[in-house]
């Protein structure tokens, strides 16, 4: 495995681990894991993690509080993981609910564990909240949190999350854009984006970003279309949208194995095409399996080094 020194010194330009994993001559690869809710659960989540390792990839991830999962369990897993395949971890980590102080508390604890990068969200509001409001003594956005980090945390890489559709509060695609641009000259290393299933609205994306001076690399998001019932569920609540051939091809037939095919192939295309463009990482939502991402990844011939 990769085993990544803090910093490097380039004369006297010091360079975080991870802004120098993106040198790299390869796409940088990640899974982003979920806590899941039960002892099987868990069981089964290494036993595909195990399978996904045969990608070599560069770190895991695990996301914290999303979709109502606990946030105390993200730790547990990354270290869990760690421990049992020796690759680097990121933790996710939002400001929903928390204060400053439990922040830092949290932040300690996995720096304390060798957590190797955080990925600092602002989180969505919590269920039944029609909007996002900071609890006295927390903070409001991620910049905010990049800036905590950035200041006394400065041992972890920070990626950020981007929307190559626009995040569904921004008024416009530019706001949104400023925003970002705010997150990232607040200290993040590289930019994570939200799932999409049409390669345009990244690389037009990636040029806006380009436009607005955005520099730090920026790695697209994919989840692969397994069960058409759930990506329409998690698609709308992130406001992605899918594609109108693809949708009516996976309505073809109402067969769940139809279903799982086409959307493999959906991604498969999707990968080539994007492996192509030149793109520096491929981030996936592997919700916690191993199957789809691995059949893709075999078939795009993704061999690493
Ligand atoms: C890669 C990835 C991983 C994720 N992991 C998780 C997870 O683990 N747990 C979870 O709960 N959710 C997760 N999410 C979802 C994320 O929390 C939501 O999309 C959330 O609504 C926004 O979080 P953010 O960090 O992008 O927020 P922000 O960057 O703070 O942006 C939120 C909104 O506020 C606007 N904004 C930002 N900064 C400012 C400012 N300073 N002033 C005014 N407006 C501003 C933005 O334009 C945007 O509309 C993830 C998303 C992605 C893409």
């Amino acid at each position: 495995m990769r085993r990544l020194a803090f910093y490097f010194y380039e004369g006297i330009t010091v360079t975080h681990s991870l802004t120098q994993l993106f040198k790299q001559d390869q796409p940088v690869v990640s899974f982003e894991l979920f806590p899941p809710k039960t002892e099987k659960g868990e069981a089964a989540l290494y036993r595909h993690v195990e399978k996904l390792m045969a990608f070599n990839p560069d770190f895991l991830t695990c996301t914290y509080g999303a979709g109502g999962s606990t946030q105390g369990k993200t730790l547990e897993i990354i270290n869990e993981v760690k421990k049992r395949f020796d690759v680097p971890v990121a933790s996710h980590l939002t400001v929903v609910g928390s204060t400053v102080d439990q922040l830092r508390d949290y932040l300690q604890t996995a720096k304390d564990q060798s957590v190797d990068y955080i990925v600092a969200l602002r989180g969505d509001p919590p269920q039944g909240s029609e909007s996002f409001e900071a609890v006295d003594g927390g903070l409001s956005y991620a910049n905010e949190l990049v800036d905590l980090i950035a200041a006394e945390y400065s041992n972890f890489g920070v990626l950020v999350a981007g929307y190559p559709e626009k995040h569904k509060e921004a008024p416009n695609m530019q706001v949104d854009l400023e925003n970002l641009k705010r997150k990232v000259d607040a200290g993040s290393h590289a930019i994570v984006t939200q799932l999409f299933y049409d390669n345009d609205d990244f690389f037009r994306f990636r040029d806006l970003c380009a436009d607005a001076g955005i520099t730090i690399p920026i790695v697209p998001g994919l989840l692969p279309v397994t069960n058409f019932e759930q990506v329409k569920r998690i698609a709308s609540m992130c406001a992605a949208t899918l594609p109108k051939r693809f949708v009516d091809r996976l309505g073809e037939r109402d067969d769940k194995e139809w279903q799982y095919q086409v959307g493999v192939e959906h991604a498969i295309e999707q990968t080539r095409g994007l492996l192509d463009a030149g793109i520096e990482g491929l981030h996936w939502y592997v919700l916690n399996r191993s199957d789809a991402t691995s059949e893709i990844l075999n078939a795009v011939d993704f061999n690493r080094v």
